[in-house]
């Protein structure tokens, strides 16, 4: 099934602390940010990347894809001060240039380059089929409701998924969710919360563990791990 992907990547990385955009620290020698490119620059069912980069890091990426190869990215609008509005950017490129509402989109956080093809590849059928499809894991830790240090209760946890990305949508759909939350000033932490407020069902494609959003030093040594792994497996 094609899809076009939305990347957002014009965050801070202040977490990371590394003093600049952690999409431009390097795993196994080259850049996270071209890490995540290129899984979807060489997935033949991707049509194209939308890519939303702050604008005093446009030329620096732009130099980066080209010395790259990667050469699906076909618009790259401003981010904003929030990762919502960086997508909202994205949704909006997609739709000005002529995007289908019957078109399968998803969005990925840029900070995820260990995504596998075959979730990619469910996510965009369930999306297609039923609308909405976010990639996710089961929880392996047993999860609390706490409110000021005091534990309120513990939900069951075979009800419990971990989030992450890539989400996906029928254009259409992620367009209305995403411009009825700004009419709102409703701010999300995914792109799934505003479509289930507006009550569109939103379906789990088991992911996996690997997928992880590099976020913190810790994250990049396992990065650097997980990397490995994959060479050996692919000698
Ligand atoms: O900070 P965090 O890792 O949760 O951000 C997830 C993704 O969203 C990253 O790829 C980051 O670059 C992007 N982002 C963005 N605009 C923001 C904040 C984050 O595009 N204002």
């Amino acid at each position: 099934m094609e899809y076009t992907v939305m990347l957002p990547a014009a965050g801070s990385g202040r977490r990371m602390g590394a003093g600049e955009n952690k999409l431009f620290l390097r795993l196994g020698g080259e850049a996270i940010l071209v890490r995540t490119l290129r899984v979807f620059d060489e997935d033949p069912d991707c049509r194209g990347i939308i890519l939303a980069v702050r604008p005093d890091e446009r030329e620096r990426i732009r130099k980066m894809i080209e010395e790259s190869g990667i050469t699906k990215v076909s618009a790259m609008p401003d981010g904003g001060g929030e990762r919502q509005d960086s997508v909202r950017a994205c949704v909006r490129a997609f739709i000005g240039s002529g995007g289908s509402g019957d078109a399968v989109v998803m969005v990925h956080d840029a900070a995820r380059p260990f995504i596998s093809r075959t979730v990619i590849g469910e996510l965009a059928s369930v999306a297609a089929e039923h609308g909405a499809a976010i990639a996710a894991v089961r929880s392996k830790d047993t999860v609390k409701r706490v409110r000021d240090g005091l534990v309120e209760s513990t939900p069951d946890r075979n009800s419990l998924w971990l989030v992450q990305t890539p989400q996906a949508f029928r254009a259409a759909l992620l367009a209305e969710a995403e411009e009825r939350a700004e009419a709102d000033g409703f701010l999300g932490t995914d792109e799934s919360m505003l479509v289930e407020r507006l009550g569109y069902p939103v379906r789990i494609v088991e992911s996996t563990y690997d997928n992880v959003k590099m976020t913190t030093k810790e994250d990049l040594a396992i990065g650097e791990v997980l990397l490995k792994r994959l060479e050996e497996e692919h000698e």
